[in-house]
């Protein structure tokens, strides 16, 4: 990398970080807002346009009711913090896809879609919960923005910066296609990173919390995910689950009701029947 490059990555870095809501953690950030959420939104169109809608009205319901209350949650969050502003280019979507693979997601935006396959995990309200949680989690943690921000960051030496920062450049255009490449063989994203889902992990615990769901529960959710195991299993292939995982969730429970009884204006604690998680340690990340 030349000197210049460098120098100039330096000072685009130092004007590019932002910091991740809640847990306040630092990342780089190259891309705008509204680019993400535009290429975001392309392809999700694209995507919906002829993704199989489940006929299981029951379960829809449930994905739409569950999906609202995590919605509201951010909402309250943002609200409390004088953060609302952040939420400008969202408009909520909540769909559930007739699947086989055990996956979730939702796109920068609000954009969330829950796969047939992931609900003999879920199980019930409060499972769809600890998943939708997780989701938004990575949403309004900008993980995917991350994400970019680190593969154009990676092509920085390669390519004369002048064109990479070019909202219209083709080397922006072809990071956002495979961050979003809906239409890949990886499905919805490029794998985040351990951090991020741990991260996210973190976020939905406090925003099931807020949406008033019981976050002990995430932790059988999460054994009941490692039991089946499996690299075959894409939530799995992308979303890590191992001892460490669920250790840090135990860890952040009790912070998760606080939030929960400074919304409700409960005393509640977190029960002590979170035994030992069984994990399988062989996870593909
Ligand atoms: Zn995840």
């Amino acid at each position: 990398m030349k000197k210049f490059s460098l120098l100039f990555l330096i000072t685009v870095i130092c004007y590019s970080c932002s910091s991740v809501p809640i847990t306040g953690r630092q990342q780089l950030m190259l891309v705008s807002d509204e680019e993400v959420l535009n290429l975001s939104l392309q392809e999700y169109n694209e995507y919906i346009k002829t993704a199989p809608k489940s006929t299981d009205k029951t379960s829809a319901a449930l994905v739409e009711k569950v999906g609202r209350k995590i919605a509201d949650a951010v909402e309250v969050y943002y609200k409390a913090t004088g953060m609302e502003s952040l939420l400008a280019g969202y408009s909520w979507e909540f769909n559930l896809i007739n699947d086989s693979q055990i996956n979730a997601f939702c796109m920068p935006g609000g954009k969330i879609v829950v796969y047939t396959g992931i609900l003999p995990y879920t199980q019930d309200e409060t499972g769809l919960a600890v998943v939708l949680g997780h989701e938004v989690g990575h949403a309004i943690a900008k993980h995917a923005n991350e994400r970019m921000s680190q593969q154009i960051a990676l092509q920085m030496g390669e390519t004369t910066i002048g064109t990479l920062l070019n909202k219209t450049s083709p080397t922006i255009q072809t990071v956002g296609a495979v961050v979003y490449g809906l239409g890949t063989q990886v499905g919805v994203m490029l794998p985040f990173s351990r951090k991020q889902e741990l991260e996210a992990d973190h976020l939905g615990l406090i925003l099931m919390a807020i949406a008033g769901y019981n976050p002990d529960m995430a932790i059988p959710f999460w054994q009941r995910m490692s039991q089946q195991g499996g690299n075959s299993i894409e939530f799995l292939s992308t979303h890590p689950s191992d001892n460490t995982r669920i250790s840090e969730i135990q860890k952040e429970i009790p912070e998760a009701w606080e939030f929960y009884n400074a919304v409700y204006g409960t005393n509640k604690k977190p029960a002590n029947n979170t035994s030992k998680p069984k994990t399988n340690e062989n996870w593909h990340f």
